[in-house]
């Protein structure tokens, strides 16, 4: 591991300043749980010079757990147990809770905050090992050694010629889903973002992962309550059945009317390269009943346009099979 600067900050603005004042501003990274940042800085992927410890935060509202009528609102220290561990969570989105319930182990949801799961860097095995020269995201110009090497784990939709890399996380499947919100405190103030705006499509910079500026800290998500939040249910595929990151998954969402779907909310992971909205799949299903012909429609839809690669084609139709299963098994819960 390389010298790094460390400071431990007690509010949210010195942890700001902390990032943007120094001479190394753009290098610094804020340290919550540890869990992505010290594996990569071991690796030598990541290489901060200065490296801001926000811990202390949590006692400063960023732990915090916060359920309203019209609204769910979340730290962005709140550890993944103890969210994934939340009655009202549970009962009231439980797509929420199933996406951190069935991420890492057990060890690692004690200590990984909902912050930094958000920005948990891709798992593309030619990202994560500096020997392999090629790689875009790690090395701009470089190349792409996942094109015409392993890909099997790799994206199928919102890919470039640049990059493949699939976004590895769960829990941003169920925020984009709820049409959720991010709270980020910066250098020019606080301002409130949709999800969605949250994360960026390689396209031909794989580099720039997020919309967030240097000094930019996540303080929290903020979920609306909606008619669908209670019918909804996460569903992760993957090679074996626990601590394993999701070949295909979706977190999906139904308001149901009379054995129509009034709305619908879907989202894709393990197949993209970001965390994905499938709305012509939810425009697929409204006004319809859940069947194994509409719930094809809207799979069909949710993948046109998918692109596979040598190892990960198979990805196009377990993603929709996932998708179809998803939905079925949300159209007959008990609420
Ligand atoms: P950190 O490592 O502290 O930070 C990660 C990044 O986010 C850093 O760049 C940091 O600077 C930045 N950051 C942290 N907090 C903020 C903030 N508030 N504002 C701005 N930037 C911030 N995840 C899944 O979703 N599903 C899985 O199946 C899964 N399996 C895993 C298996 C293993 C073996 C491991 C090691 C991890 C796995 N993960 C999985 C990823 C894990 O969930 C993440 O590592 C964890 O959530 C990251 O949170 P953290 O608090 O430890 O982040
Ligand atoms: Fe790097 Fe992306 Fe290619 Fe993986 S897929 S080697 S992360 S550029």
């Amino acid at each position: 591991m390389r010298p790094f600067a460390f400071e431990t900050v007690s509010s949210t603005t010195r942890a700001v300043e902390a990032a943007v004042g120094a001479r190394d501003a753009g290098h610094a990274q804020f340290l919550a749980g540890g869990t992505t940042l010290i594996d990569l800085m071991k690796l030598d992927v990541m290489r901060p010079l200065r490296v801001i410890d926000i811990n202390a935060l949590q006692a400063d509202g960023l732990g915090r757990i916060e359920a309203g009528d019209k609204e769910l609102r979340l730290g962005a220290l709140v550890r993944m147990a103890d969210a994934a561990d939340d009655a009202g969570i549970n009962r009231n989105f439980p797509a929420i809770a199933q996406s951190l319930q069935l991420a890492a182990s057990q060890q690692i949801r004690n200590m990984a905050s909902l912050g930094g799961n958000v920005l948990q860097r891709t798992r593309c095995p030619y990202f994560r090992d500096v020997s392999y020269a090629q790689c875009n995201k790690r090395n701009p110009g470089s190349g792409c050694a996942a094109l015409d090497g392993f890909n099997r784990a790799h994206a199928v939709l919102g890919t470039s010629d640049q990059c493949i890399a699939s976004y590895p996380g769960d829990f941003a499947q169920a925020l984009i889903a709820f049409d959720a919100k991010v709270d980020i405190a910066g250098p020019r103030g606080v301002r409130t973002i949709p999800f969605a705006e949250l994360h960026r499509e390689p396209g031909v910079a794989p580099d720039i992962e997020t919309s967030l500026q240097p000094g930019d800290m996540i303080t929290g998500f903020v979920v609306p309550v909606a008619p669908w939040s209670r019918r909804s249910l996460f569903l992760k595929v993957r090679d074996r059945e626990s601590y394993e990151f999701a070949l295909a998954s979706a977190a999906v969402a139904l308001d149901v009317d009379g054995g129509q779907v009034r709305d619908a909310r879907i989202a894709l992971g393990g197949v993209a390269t970001v965390p994905w909205r499938a709305k012509s799949a939810e425009a697929a299903l409204k006004g319809k009943p859940v069947d194994d012909r509409t719930t094809r429609a809207a799979a069909d839809a949710a993948f046109e346009g998918a692109r596979g690669r040598e190892h990960n084609t198979f990805k196009i139709e377990l993603g929709k099979r996932t998708l179809m299963r998803a939905l079925a098994q949300v159209a007959s819960m008990e609420i």
